[in-house]
């Protein structure tokens, strides 16, 4: 799961991410207002934090502008106004949450997992699945339904399969799966999708599961769990 945490002020910013990404999410941050919403078009976020008081616009606005985009990314607000009509009215643009500054980060990752867990496609319990893929979202865990196997994956493996999972019978690019999995800014070699894939395959295999991970000539890949 991607999260991008959109905060002007630098330490918690940076503090956020550190947390986000030691509990297995991936995260990236941007500074002001008109940055957050330029990202959060690309699509690739799957929870967003948004600071109110920022640069350029501020967090209402942010969500005005992505809600009137039908984009329905769960937002969490984050903010030092604890007025209830900042509340009202982000709540009243399609926020999912409000958390007031200071917050214990027990507290966000709390309320981050039950908005996920409600709303934005994602599944309502902790498993998820494609086909007869199954992937427990807690412990990291892949199995298939037809089989009582089951295997832990590691942190990469974990994001990469699960972004198939979301985009099932679909085919992704490798351009699509590198900035999703490793960050636009990440150092990452082009080959490692391919290393990554191989390494899901193999874990595909023990698991028993029917559903193949296909290569599309010229332009990535391809989980094919329908029918599985
Ligand atoms: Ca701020």
């Amino acid at each position: 799961m991607k999260i991008l945490v959109v905060e002007d002020e630098e330490g918690l910013r940076e503090a956020l991410i550190r947390t986000l990404t030691g509990e297995g999410y991936l995260a990236d941050g941007a500074a002001d207002g008109e940055e957050g919403y330029e990202l959060i078009c690309t699509g690739l976020y799957d929870l967003v934090l948004l600071d109110i008081m920022l640069p350029v616009y501020d967090g209402l606005e942010v969500l005005r502008r992505i809600r009137k985009q039908a984009l329905d990314v769960p937002v969490i607000l984050l903010t030092a106004r604890s007025t209830t009509e900042d509340k009202v009215d982000g709540m009243d643009l399609g926020a999912d949450d409000y958390l007031t500054k200071p917050f214990a980060m027990p507290e966000l990752l709390a309320r981050i997992r039950m908005v996920t867990r409600r709303g934005g496609g994602s599944s309502p319990d902790r498993r998820m699945k494609a086909g007869d893929l199954i992937l427990d979202t807690d412990t990291y865990t892949l199995s298939s339904a037809g089989s009582s196997r089951s295997v832990r994956l590691g942190a990469k493996e974990y994001q990469l399969m699960e972004y198939m999972m979301r985009n099932a019978d679909r085919v992704l690019s490798r351009e699509q799966i590198t900035e999703r999995v490793w960050g636009h800014d990440a150092d990452a070699e082009y080959n490692n999708v391919d290393v990554y894939v191989s390494f899901l395959r193999k874990k595909m295999k023990f698991v028993q599961s029917q559903a193949r991970i296909s290569p599309v000539r010229g332009i990535g890949y391809e989980l094919e769990a329908s029918g599985t």
